[in-house]
């Protein structure tokens, strides 16, 4: 089936859509660097994004064992980490910590390495597992510490920049502490803290010395296999059983193969059900995703968001100011509420094969 574009000024379908998500029960959420770009962060593939100023080559698996581009990318991601660091949330964040809230959000899978999902208040702790609502029988998964109630909320399916982690552990650690940062802004791999602690008890004890492994992102890197594929995997199949009825997919161009077949399988279960799937974003799909994608929204997430909320206000839980005038009659809205900024929250990987990019 052809894909229905809606435009901003299309009312009837933007209905439509607005009442298809008061009426679902079960929302999956996929977001790329789109849903972050006002919140000033770069977008790796638009065309004015990363890769654009000739910065691709340095998010391949292979500058980690080059010697010339390492400190290089050490640098790099340290200034893209402080510039996340000093990012807030947006309207879209805000809106899947609503639909979670709202009760409707099976889970938010995003390709973004930011952490903005944290920051406006939902889990990413994998070890958490999937959480107990709907656990159905043979297909528990039995995770660290314990199942809880909710469990993770948000799949990073690239990692993020918060933490580091050892090469050879596999272990992660504070950025933040120990001058890392400093280093790693001066092109250096910090040693990794735990190991070095294991080395340092078996020379007391009079043992040969181990090996201590170097610090490097909590992110993959193009060509990697992610450390918590499996984990992922197990949770995405738990998703699918939940039988979402809609997926909605916000500012990605949908490139990375991970998440094609990620998408690929939950639309397929949502089609069964009559549900649907939502792209949101301001270029067109490809082709090939005809019968995929259901409805092709052509606007700038926030925008939408804004639009959606203000059809549906009992998505907003209150975390979203409504928009009280509506000036131009087209569906262009003027928030009156919108100087009140936000706070930046106070909240608080992965596919496969998966690469760095954020859209
Ligand atoms: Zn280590």
């Amino acid at each position: 089936m052809a894909v229905t574009h809606v435009r901003p000024d299309d009312r009837l379908h933007l209905q439509s859509i607005a009442s298809l998500f008061g009426a679902a029960s079960k929302i999956v959420t996929v977001t790329g660097a789109g849903i972050s770009t006002k919140a000033g962060i770069p977008d790796f593939r638009s065309e004015n994004g990363v890769y654009s100023l000739g910065h691709r080559r340095l998010f391949s698996s292979s500058v980690l064992s080059d010697p010339e581009r390492r400190p290089l990318f050490y640098n790099g991601i340290t200034k893209m980490r402080q510039v996340v660091n000093r990012a807030s949330p947006t309207r879209t964040h805000r809106f899947i910590l609503s639909l979670r809230d709202a009760g409707k959000l099976v889970r938010d899978y995003t390709q973004n390495i930011d952490c903005l999902e944290e920051k406006v208040g939902l889990s990413t702790d994998l070890r958490k597992g999937p959480g107990r609502k709907h656990v159905r029988g043979h297909h528990r998964v039995d995770y660290e510490p314990r199942l809880q109630e909710r469990g993770v909320e948000c799949i990073l399916l690239h990692g993020s920049l918060r933490r580091l982690r050892c090469s050879n552990c596999f272990s992660t650690c504070c950025w933040d502490e120990d001058g890392r940062e400093a280093k790693t802004l001066a092109g250096q791999e910090p040693p990794c803290p735990g190991c070095a602690e294991i080395s340092e008890a078996r020379t007391a004890a009079g043992k040969r010395a181990t090996a201590i492994g170097t610090l490097r992102p909590d992110i993959v890197l193009y060509d990697e296999q992610d450390p918590w594929a499996d984990l992922i995997s197990a949770i995405a199949r738990h998703d699918l059983l939940q039988r979402p009825d809609v997926l909605l997919i916000m500012g990605t161009s949908l490139a990375t193969h991970g998440v094609k077949h990620l998408v690929k399988d939950f639309a397929k279960i949502i089609h069964k059900r009559a549900g649907k799937v939502v792209f949101v974003n301001l270029t067109e799909p490809a082709r090939n995703w005809e019968g995929v994608i259901d409805y092709w929204v052509e606007w700038d997430c926030d925008a939408w968001v804004q639009d959606l909320t203000n059809r549906q206000p009992a998505l907003c839980s209150g975390s979203i100011p409504r928009v009280l005038i509506d000036l131009t009659g087209n569906g262009e809205h003027v928030n009156t509420m919108a100087s009140r900024g936000y706070d930046g929250g106070k909240g608080g990987s992965r596919d496969n094969p998966i690469d760095l990019t954020l859209s």
